[in-house]
């Protein structure tokens, strides 16, 4: 796999800039968001979703403890 063949994901444009945590697509800087994952025994760690997995509880499990988004 060489990454700068590959094409974001989502917006099919920009060159990927990180692996989405959930799915493992290559995605943009512009089509990720950035979290901190706690994994519940006081360890955290970064991760980078693409915008489909972000909003996904299944997935991002920050997802299901924040607010909507209305
Ligand atoms: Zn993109
Ligand atoms: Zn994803």
């Amino acid at each position: 796999m060489t990454a700068e063949e590959r094409k974001c994901t989502l917006c099919n444009r920009e060159k990927p800039f990180t692996i989405c945590t959930g799915c493992g697509v290559p995605v943009c800087e512009g089509c990720s968001r950035f979290e901190v994952i706690g994994s519940g025994c006081g360890c955290v760690w970064p991760a980078y979703y693409c915008l489909k997995c972000i909003d996904d509880p299944m997935t991002n499990p920050n997802a299901a403890l924040r607010e909507p988004l209305k």
